[in-house]
């Protein structure tokens, strides 16, 4: 769980964070987020969670971060716990896309509110989360490779500096 509120009745597993200066002076990062196996079923946090993988770009600008489920869940699944109710689509195995966000040093549209305490880029920041923004470059990276996540990654910190939503 983040703000480190874990929830007694699962645990999840520690997310290795290490960051690596660019030549072109931006940060990157690439993490993964252990999933977890709940008994508990239904409320937010509880029943089954793939791992995540989460890819950050870090600069003088803000800070970008691109989210893709993998499917990769730990412990058993049955109907209605991991698995369709029926128990005959596996919904969860395949890798998707979960949401681009922009973390901005200055606002992405008219009226956006700053945030303080961000934990990428400290305040004030402009968040703006962006749910579709990852299916199409997680579809082709299945298959093309991780560089198609950098070069989404690259233009979306690009658009920070711009101020608006590309
Ligand atoms: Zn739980
Ligand atoms: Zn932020």
């Amino acid at each position: 769980m983040e703000n480190g509120a874990r929830p007694a009745c699962h645990t999840r597993g520690e997310t290795r964070v290490r960051w690596r200066k660019r030549e072109d002076g931006l940060e990157e990062s690439a993490q993964f987020v252990p999933g977890y196996n709940c008994p508990v079923t239904g409320g937010q946090g509880h029943g089954v969670h793939s791992m995540e993988v989460r890819w950050f770009l870090r600069g003088p600008d803000g800070a970008v971060v691109l989210v893709m489920t993998t499917g990769f869940i730990p412990g058993d699944r049955w109907p209605g716990h991991g698995l369709s109710p029926a128990g005959l689509n596996d919904w969860t195995r395949e890798p998707d896309g979960f949401g681009l966000q922009h973390h901005s040093r200055i606002p992405r549209y008219e009226g956006h509110d700053a945030e303080d305490g961000c934990g990428l880029i400290g305040g004030p920041c402009y968040c703006d989360s962006w749910l579709s923004g990852a299916d199409e470059p997680v579809k082709r990276f299945i298959g093309e490779g991780e560089q198609v996540i950098w070069d989404a990654l690259e233009a979306a910190y690009a658009s920070l500096a711009r101020g608006s939503m590309t």
